[in-house]
């Protein structure tokens, strides 16, 4: 059979179903430069509009993983099970999450990126750890998966190395948002990493980049079946994000937070979230283990500590602050009504902890420090955030978003609950 680029992008466009051979070709030829990138983006485009049916979306994935090496952690003793965040503002899960099931005797290897707008990425809060390494060999991390069994490294270029193309494609021609596109980009990388089982944090609301609920539990329905065609138990949570997760957001404040928690202590709504997928995770690893006596022992601690040494990491190293702080003030007394997750995210981002594009350096001692909670009673003149900068200029940036943040009011509120469904 012979195919064209114009015939199939016409084809998808017309609404027709692409078989295995049409899809298989043009990834093919995609990748070996043959297909041009505006036919890659003009077929992006009429996906994005028509969508893949279950069996497109099966073989557009499988080339997508074909298209890169798959990690094998069959060697391995420990049985392996791995996360991954749609993304959120304050989203320290990982860091305390991979350890912790860890120490309940998993092997949890998270290969992450890098964050990009306004949701920090895990990779970033871990630099802010003098001397933490994010590049490792396999070998490097199938040794420290058996030893330790915590891994939080970077993908290595490897990994599904067509949806980098794909990923910047979208980024540039509007077609980032499509269900079957994000789940065949997310679920690749993820599958060709090897891990046997997943927990997918499925984000929605203001702060995430999935707004509703039908269309966040698509995305969920759509990533679990990709993962159970492809031998991969998977179980999303879908989480509430209207609301910053925890007190603190930028890549040192979040480490922080992240010790507070690992010692039995920090805000319940980082320990809540991060316990039930915990509790999904060491079931799906088939180990009968209670995560939250592991958090509170301070087995989690020791293994998040091993872990960060292996990486050349200094857990007891001191945490960058930014040299500039600024408090915002209540300007009347109240009950809060909101917290915008995505504001706030923005801020963190224009005081530096974040990035425009994906060279761009981030500072490790920004972010916004979140001092109260929806819900609560607030006085004309008490702190609602800390802002911390290296630069003054980015204070001033950041102010500007932050002051419409939060809302005050004098009704009573109700915090919305942070775990909504499970599908899978
Ligand atoms: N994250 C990814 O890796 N890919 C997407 O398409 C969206 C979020």
């Amino acid at each position: 059979m012979s195919y064209a680029a114009p015939e199939i992008i016409a084809a998808k466009r017309d609404g027709a179903t692409l078989d295995d051979g049409a899809i298989t070709w043009m990834l093919e030829s995609y990748t070996r430069r043959e297909v041009a990138e505006e036919q890659m983006s003009a077929l992006l485009m009429a996906i994005f509009f028509r969508g893949l049916t279950g069996d497109e979306l099966r073989t557009w994935t499988a080339r997508m993983i074909e298209s890169g090496e798959r990690l094998d952690l069959s060697g391995l003793s420990r049985p392996t099970v791995d996360k991954h965040s749609t993304g959120g503002v304050g989203d320290k899960i990982s860091l305390i999450l991979v350890p912790l099931v860890a120490a309940g005797g998993a092997a949890v290897p998270q290969l992450s990126g890098r964050g990009l707008g306004h949701t920090g990425g895990t990779l970033d809060k871990l630099e802010s750890i003098p001397g933490w390494r994010a590049n490792l060999t396999n070998e490097e991390i199938i040794d420290q998966l058996e030893s330790i069994g915590a891994v939080v490294c970077a993908a290595g270029a490897g990994l599904a190395p067509i949806d980098k193309r794909l990923y910047a494609l979208r980024d540039v021609t509007g077609t980032v948002e499509s269900i079957p596109l994000i789940s065949s980009s997310i679920m690749s990388k993820k599958i060709a990493e090897g891990t046997a089982s997943l927990v997918l944090d499925v984000k929605v609301g203001h702060g995430a980049f999935i707004k509703d609920l039908d269309r966040a539990r698509l995305l969920a329905e759509t990533m679990v079946a990709l993962g159970h065609d492809h031998g991969v138990a998977t179980v999303a949570q879908l989480s509430n994000m209207n609301a910053p997760l925890g007190r603190c957001v930028g890549n040192a404040l979040e480490v922080r937070e992240t010790l507070d928690v690992l010692a039995g202590a920090g805000p319940a709504d980082v320990r809540e979230l991060t316990l039930a997928l915990a509790r999904i995770m060491v079931d799906l690893a088939g180990l009968d283990v209670d995560p939250a006596a592991k958090l509170d022992d301070g087995s989690a601690l020791s293994t998040y500590r091993a872990m960060i040494r292996a990486q050349g990491g200094d857990p007891d190293a001191p945490l960058a602050v930014g040299v500039q702080h600024e408090s915002l003030l209540a300007t009347r007394a109240g009950v809060v009504q909101s917290v915008d997750a995505l504001a706030v995210g923005v801020s963190a981002w224009r005081l530096g902890a974040g990035r425009a594009r994906k060279e761009d350096p981030v500072s490790a001692g920004a972010g916004v420090e979140v001092l109260v909670r929806e819900g609560e009673h607030v006085e004309v003149g008490q702190p609602l955030f800390e802002m911390h900068a290296d630069d003054v200029a980015h204070v001033d940036s950041a102010r500007e978003v932050l002051a419409g943040a939060l809302r005050i009011g004098d009704e009573g509120v109700t915090p919305a609950p942070l775990l909504l469904e499970r599908v899978g």
